[in-house]
């Protein structure tokens, strides 16, 4: 097999940022990007499991897929992300297409695991770590614009929100060391990016204990702004319950920190918040909105929404209406509830609003 490597990657920013990881590591063991599927030996998509029709999307590029396998019999496709945790080793039966298949932590073993398939095998690694951050892993560019980077701060989700499948997928959170995440925007900054993203699933729960000291988001996201005032600074995605006054004053104070906020809400009934374990209340979130509106009266701020969560009446529809029109949001990703299996929703609630209606 030619150590040529085609990375496609699907769903959010992390899985663009864990593209950046495989795209290291595999470069680190001799192969080569290419730019197109047909000149591959190895193709790595990086999945999403967020909502079935994700899953869907991917399970029909494998079908397509097959020309390049029939073409090159020794052709090793893998899929890695979330999906590949999600269903591990149910995927190998996908047609004998897949021959790898690699959870979030697992992208280190990644040489091995293709090794193992160049050999005729079918390789696995889903171990969820509890301190994997992959912060001595230099990210390569996997195929994205040299403007915009993206540094995963925090991997993971303790959040347990009922109708959510990353814990399950992505594991506990943690937190990655401050000085790994300042050496890598500094590099970002000297080789020509100038907007940097800080992501995390609920990236201001980012913390960092090190003896009696604590680092909150705020001071390190004052530290990446610091290093060149030409370097444009955001954050995704926010957590009402954890977007504190203090980072909202450091951004007030650093303007190359970009005056916006992504903070879901997912809906305006206090009721259906409870269902879903977002843990907090229509007040409280109308709370960090005024919060914003006083602090930084410029900030843009957007949302996501999930309508027709399980039992939501129309009476909490119209409530997600009302602060909607409340909230005067500058854009909304919005999406039908999708049970995913094995979460809190599917366990305990009936997803019993009509597909019409949601
Ligand atoms: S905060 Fe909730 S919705 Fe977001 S990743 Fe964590 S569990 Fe999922």
């Amino acid at each position: 097999m030619e150590k040529k490597l085609y990375i496609e990657t699907y769903g959010c920013q992390m899985n663009i940022a864990d593209s950046d990881v495989i795209a290291s590591v595999l470069t680190g063991d001799g192969y080569k990007l290419v730019k197109e599927a047909g000149e591959a030996g190895l193709i790595l998509i990086n999945t999403c499991s967020v909502r079935e029709n994700a899953e869907k999307r991917v399970l029909n590029r494998l079908q397509q897929l097959r020309y390049f396998k029939k073409k090159n019999p020794g052709l090793v496709v893998g899929l890695a992300g979330c999906m590949a945790e999600r269903l591990g080793e149910k995927l190998f039966d996908a047609g004998d297409l897949v021959d790898i298949v690699a959870g979030p932590d697992s992208y280190r073993d990644l040489p091995v695991l293709a090794a193992e398939a160049v050999s005729g095998k079918k390789a696995i690694n889903i171990r969820l770590s509890s301190c994997e951050t992959y912060s001595d892993i230099l990210p390569v560019n996997s195929g994205h614009d040299g403007i915009s980077a993206f540094i995963s701060i925090t991997r993971g989700c303790n959040n347990m929100c009922s109708y959510c499948i990353v814990p399950f997928v992505r594991g506990t959170e943690r937190s990655r060391n401050p000085e790994s995440i300042l050496k890598e925007a500094g590099m970002h900054f000297e080789s020509g990016f100038r907007e940097i993203t800080l992501l995390g699933q609920n990236v201001n729960s980012w913390r960092w204990i090190s003896g009696n000291e604590t680092m909150e988001f705020h001071t390190l996201i004052a530290r990446v702004a610091a290093i060149d005032p030409r370097l444009r600074v955001r954050f995704t995605t926010s957590h009402p319950k954890d977007l504190s006054d203090e980072l909202l004053k450091t951004m007030a104070e650093k303007h190359n920190i970009c005056r916006h906020i992504h903070l879901p809400v997912q809906s305006g009934s206090s009721r259906v918040l409870g269902l879903m374990n977002r843990g907090y209340t229509r007040a409280d979130y109308m709370k960090r909105i005024e919060s914003i509106r006083r602090i930084i009266p410029e900030c843009s701020v957007s949302t996501d929404i999930i309508s027709g969560f399980c039992g939501e009446t129309d009476e909490d529809h119209k409530e997600t209406l009302s602060l909607m029109e409340w909230a005067g949001f500058d854009f909304a990703y919005m999406f039908r509830y999708s049970e995913r299996p094995g979460t809190l929703a599917a366990e305990k609630f009936r997803d019993d609003v009509p597909e019409e209606i949601k």
